[in-house]
Order: C-alpha cells, then sequence, then structure tokens
C-alpha cells in the first residue's frame, strides 16, 4: 500500500517563502554591497582622527551621523588616502576642525536611504511572519503545516504493490470481517445491490476496545477493495480556531466525492463525535461541535446522485458519541471488533509469530490459553517480547519459555533484581505469596496457581503468585467472585497467622479485594439483603472512565450496602485464615523452599499444592 499527500498547492505559505527569501537578500545586500562594490576604506580609531586633525594632518572631512570620512594631505601630486572613523558625540568636533583649517561638510543624506527606510518597514513584519509560521508548522505538525488551514490532512492509500494489509493478516474477528467483507462487496459491485433496490450503507462503525484491530481492519478494507482510501483520524479535525474542523470536513469530503467509489476512514471517532450534550457543562466546544456538525451534514448530503462513498470509522468509546451520529443513514452499521476468544488468540499468535523463528516446542495454543483478556495488539507485543528474550538469550529461536517469561513481563513488569530486600522483609514477602497461593488452590474462579516468585518485580510488588486460567470464562458465579476475594485476602492472612501483625504490603490486595465485594452487593445484585437491585449507575458525562457513582440512595440503604461489602470481605477474610491455621505445617514446608529458591512453580508447586487441605474437611477429622 503506497502513501501519498493529496497534492494540496499551499499557496499561503509559497507567497510567504518567496517574500521572506527577497527580504532576505535586501538585508544581505544593504549589508555587504557598498563594501564589496564601492571603494575599500580603512577604518581607524576615533581618537587616530583626532590626532591627525590636532598634527594637522587631515586636508577634508565629511561628517555623517555614523561615519566620518576624512582625506590626509597628499604629498606632491598623490592625492592623500582616505579613511573612515566612527564618530563619537563630540560637540567640540566642528571648533577643532575650523582651528585646525580642515574643510568640512556633513554628508549628504545616502541615495540608497530610502531603500533603508522601507526595508526597515518591511523585515519585521515579515520576521515576525516567518516566527509564526515556524511555530505553527512544529504545532500543526504535517508537511502542509498550519497555513495549509482548512484543507484537508488525509492520506490517500492506494492500492500498491507493497506490503499491502488484507483480511488474511487480522484475526480472531470474525464477525466483523464478514461485515467488511460485505462492505468491499458494496464497493466493487454496487450495481448488483442498487438493482433490486438496497440502499448501500453509508457509515460503517467499528466499536471495540483498544488493541483489538480496527485500524487494522480499516486497512485491509482498503487492501481488499483496490479503491482510494481517504484515511484522517478525528484528532486531526480538532483544531485551535472554530471553523477550521468543518472547513475540513467539508474538503475531505468533496475530495472523496470526485474520487467515488471510495471510503473515508475516520479513526477515533470520538474526538469529535462525543455527544453534544455531555460538554455543555464546561460551555460547550464551539469548535468540535462545527465540526461534528458539518460531519452530519456531509453524510446526509452524498446520498443523492449515485455515488458510492462509505463511510468507515472507529471508536473505542461508542457510549460517548452522539446520538445523532448513530441514527439510520448515518453510522448506521455497528461492527463489534471485540477481544479474541481461544482459537482467535491462537490464530493471531501464528500471524505475528510468522515473522519471527520459532523453535520446535512452541506451543501456540497454551499461550492463547494463559491469555484470556489479551488484545491482538497485547498478543502482537507479546511475540515481540518474547523473540527479544530470546535473542538476549543468545538463543537461535524462540523457545515456549520465552514466551512464558514474556507473559510474566507482560501481567507483572520487569524484574527488579537491584530491589534488595532484608531477611526478615523476605520472609514475610515469602509467608505472604504462598498464603496467595495456598488460598487460591482451594478456590474456584481464580484459575490455576501457576507459580509463586520472591523475586520482585514491576512498581510496586515484592513478590507474585501467577494464577493462570484454564478457560475463557464469560460468567463467575457468586461463590468464585467470594473465592477470588479469599485468595486476595490469603496473603494478609498469612502474615497474621505467622507473625500475628501485618504490614502495608497488602494494601493492594484489601483494595482489590473490597472492590470486587463492592460489585458483587452494587452491581450484580448478589447480597440476600439488598436484592437484586443495581446500586450503581455509569456515568455518562465526562466523568466516564473514573469509575462508577451510585444512584442516589437513602441513607439506610447505604449504611446497609457498607455493612454487606464489609461482611462478604470478613467472610472471605475467615476463610482465608482457616485454610491457613488448619495447614499450617504445609505453609511452613512451602515457604521455607521458596526462601531457598525464590520460585516454585510447575510439578513441584503443583505436588505442594495438592497438599492442602479444605477446612470442612479438616474439622470434620477433628
Ligand atoms: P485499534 O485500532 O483497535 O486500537 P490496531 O488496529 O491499531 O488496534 O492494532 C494494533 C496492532 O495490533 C495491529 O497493528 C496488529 O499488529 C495487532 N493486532 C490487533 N488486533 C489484531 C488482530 N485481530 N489480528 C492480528 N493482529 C492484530
Ligand atoms: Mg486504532
Ligand atoms: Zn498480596
Amino acid at each position: 500500500m503506497a502513501i501519498k499527500d493529496q497534492p494540496q498547492p499551499p499557496r499561503f505559505r509559497q507567497i510567504s517563502n518567496v517574500l521572506l527569501l527577497l527580504s532576505g537578500l535586501f538585508l544581505l545586500a544593504n549589508i555587504f554591497l557598498p563594501n564589496l562594490f564601492g571603494p575599500q576604506i580603512p577604518q581607524v580609531p576615533y581618537s587616530l582622527f583626532v590626532h591627525q586633525v590636532q598634527e594637522q594632518d587631515v586636508v577634508r572631512a565629511s561628517v555623517g551621523q555614523n561615519e566620518i570620512r576624512y582625506q590626509l594631505k597628499g604629498e606632491g601630486d598623490k592625492p592623500g588616502q582616505v579613511l573612515s572613523t566612527t564618530p563619537i558625540f563630540d560637540l567640540e568636533l566642528p571648533k577643532l576642525l575650523e582651528a585646525k583649517g580642515v574643510e568640512f561638510a556633513a554628508t549628504p543624506p545616502s541615495k540608497n536611504g530610502w531603500i533603508g527606510s522601507v526595508l526597515s518597514w518591511v523585515i519585521p513584519p515579515l520576521i515576525f511572519v516567518a516566527i509564526f509560521q515556524f511555530f505553527m508548522n512544529r504545532n500543526g505538525g504535517g508537511p502542509q503545516g498550519a497555513l495549509s488551514i482548512g484543507k484537508s490532512k488525509a492520506k490517500v492509500y492506494v492500492e500498491g504493490e507493497s506490503a499491502k494489509i488484507t483480511f488474511a493478516d487480522v484475526a480472531g474477528v470474525e464477525e466483523a470481517k464478514t461485515e467488511l467483507v460485505e462492505v468491499v462487496e458494496f464497493l466493487k459491485t454496487p450495481d448488483k445491490y442498487t438493482a433490486i433496490g438496497a440502499r448501500i450503507p453509508k457509515g460503517v462503525l467499528l466499536v471495540g476496545p483498544p488493541g483489538t484491530g480496527k485500524t487494522l481492519l480499516a486497512k485491509a478494507v482498503a487492501g481488499e477493495a483496490g479503491v482510494p482510501f481517504f484515511s484522517i483520524s478525528g484528532s486531526e479535525f480538532v483544531e485551535l480556531f472554530v471553523g477550521v474542523g468543518s472547513a475540513r470536513v467539508r474538503d475531505l469530503f468533496e475530495q472523496a466525492k470526485k474520487q467515488a467509489p471510495c471510503i473515508i476512514f475516520i479513526d477515533e471517532l470520538d474526538a469529535i463525535g462525543k455527544s453534544r450534550s455531555s460538554n455543555a457543562s464546561f460551555g460547550g466546544n464551539d469548535e468540535r461541535e462545527q465540526t461534528l456538525n458539518q460531519l452530519l451534514t456531509e453524510m446526509d448530503g452524498f446520498a443523492v446522485g449515485n455515488t458510492t462513498v462509505i463511510v468507515l470509522a472507529a471508536t473505542n468509546r461508542p457510549e460517548s458519541l452522539d446520538a445523532a451520529l448513530l441514527r439510520p443513514g448515518r453510522f448506521d452499521r455497528q461492527v463489534l471488533v471485540d477481544r479474541p476468544d481461544l482459537s482467535g488468540r491462537e490464530a493471531i499468535l501464528n500471524i505475528h509469530s510468522q515473522k519471527v523463528k520459532l523453535g520446535p516446542d512452541i506451543d501456540l495454543k497454551a499461550i492463547a490459553t494463559r491469555t484470556p483478556g489479551f488484545s491482538g495488539a497485547d498478543l502482537a507485543n507479546l511475540v515481540n517480547e518474547a523473540a527479544l528474550l530470546a535473542a538476549r538469550n543468545k538463543r537461535l529461536a524462540v523457545a515456549q519459555e520465552d514466551f512464558f517469561e514474556a507473559f510474566e513481563r507482560v501481567v507483572a513488569g520487569l524484574e527488579k533484581k537491584s530491589r534488595v530486600l532484608n531477611e526478615k522483609e523476605k520472609k514475610i514477602v515469602a509467608y505472604h505469596e504462598v498464603g496467595h497461593a495456598m488460598v487460591g488452590a482451594l478456590m474456584t474462579g481464580g484459575g490455576e496457581v501457576a507459580k509463586i516468585s520472591i523475586v520482585p518485580r514491576g512498581m510496586a510488588a515484592l513478590g507474585y503468585t501467577l494464577q493462570v486460567p484454564t478457560e475463557d470464562r464469560f460468567l463467575l458465579d457468586e461463590s468464585e467472585l467470594r473465592g477470588q476475594i479469599a485468595t486476595l485476602l490469603g496473603g494478609r492472612s498469612a502474615e497474621e497467622v505467622v507473625f500475628g501483625s501485618i504490614t502495608t504490603g497488602a494494601s493492594n490486595d484489601l483494595q482489590r479485594a473490597t472492590d470486587l465485594a463492592e460489585r458483587m452487593v452494587t452491581t450484580y445484585g448478589m447480597s440476600k439483603v439488598l436484592g437484586p437491585l443495581a446500586y450503581d449507575r455509569a456515568q455518562q458525562s465526562f466523568l466516564g472512565e473514573m469509575g462508577n457513582a451510585r444512584r442516589a440512595v437513602s441513607a439506610q440503604t447505604a449504611e446497609a450496602i457498607d455493612k454487606e461489602v464489609k461482611e462478604i470481605v470478613e467472610t472471605a477474610h475467615t476463610q482465608a485464615l482457616n485454610i491457613l491455621k488448619e495447614n499450617r505445617e504445609l505453609l511452613e514446608t512451602i515457604t521455607s523452599q521458596l526462601l531457598e529458591t525464590e520460585v516454585i512453580e510447575g510439578e513441584k508447586l503443583h505436588n505442594f499444592l495438592t497438599q492442602v487441605k479444605p477446612v470442612d474437611q479438616v474439622s470434620a477429622v477433628v
């Protein structure tokens, strides 16, 4: 796919460049010409001039404001030398000259003086323009700069031989692909559809979390369709100046209509398409609103005639889009581009690992199993990390263990060998992690405990317990959520059981446990006391991603919610404590092993954890 910029003559900029060049030449000419072409007059200090006058060596002088030229006495027929000096403010000079019999006069104004005065008017504004342009270029970006204001910055992708992206490069989003194959069909053979009176859809909106391949899919459409493809990002419409964005939209559609059938792709549509009511609290954003209005107008406009222009757009925040964008006739088709499922992940890993050399032991399926919730971009990153690790370990091909190490890097952060813990801290961290692992081994819902490590990693983790899912889960039941909470509290509980005191290391665990418990009560309606009511409410406005706010509830209800949350967390805590107390010996055994080897995983860990006895079974024996 070749990318070329739209051939836009940036007229204003050309003119200003010419002016700049001319003024530069004038300036240079003014400085150098008199010296280049006029006689070379030696410069002397003023004191020498005065001395020469006093010695009566000077015949005549021409006194100007900035220069005094004077001629020395000649010898015989030869005229004397002409010298020049820069005057100081000296009121006595005329008297001195007269006294010494020097013939003197003021310098007549230079014939070229008018050029100087014209330049002094012309140059400063030009310099100003130059500075302005410099800054606008830096801000506005792009080779065309800001002085091509209003011109669309769209890039046109045309079908080319090199690096063409097709649907084969995208995996794990089969439904989206099916929809888009149809879009390609519309563009290639519109008659097939119009013949039976079907209206070709105008707008297709790709919706999905970041990194799931929306932009990639759009490029694949371009690669497959073989029609011009105008691509622009929503943020490029939004400019400082009111009216620029809408001018760009108008321009873009004008160009597109000329080249129909073609595709317009607007990436990050939410940058312009934000709901108009949602920012009313800030007094509105005129520029964005105008841009959006223009987009709506254009999308309504090009239906007339038989021009086939399909507008493709992508966003990861469909809920924030203005309702007017989504109504029939505009972006009436929404294509969900979701995170891939197990087989999708395997397919994506397959695509991306084609570029790297894989060792014989690679099992992509096993990697796909470990990575639910990963997006396509995450997986691409994972493959690359693994390849980097293999290169660092001086392997010739990527091994499975590189993938696992890369996975840990991605989920837990980089190893921080430099963070040295003292013996006591190390012990606490070890008990803490073994606590997580042992409780997690008994609880369903969190996945299988695959590794315990007390090698510090990432920003905050002093140690970590890695739980990997055995399958993709879309629904969790109440007991599984309670199990997750107990597992989160397992670390702190171990500290309590062993040391009778707790450290600051568990604060993140508590945060997550409490969040989970609160969601059980307020979002999932799992509390018997409060019933199946949703007490939280998704915020629609600018607070959007900052979490959910509670519905307006009575003080009693708020109190009841708090009580229920506390109840859930405390029950889980007791459960974790009991498990660890009953398995105290095992806790000691695993911890001393962990302190020795710093990492326990695989078979060994599995053998340890199968020995954990469930609490009720223990109490039944006792
Ligand atoms: P989005 O636009 O949805 O945020 P991108 O399309 O920019 O995501 O994806 C970023 C990169 O991640 C792509 O260039 C590609 O390498 C990889 N990627 C994402 N999704 C997929 C997928 N479904 N199949 C293959 N590669 C993918
Ligand atoms: Mg994108
Ligand atoms: Zn912990």
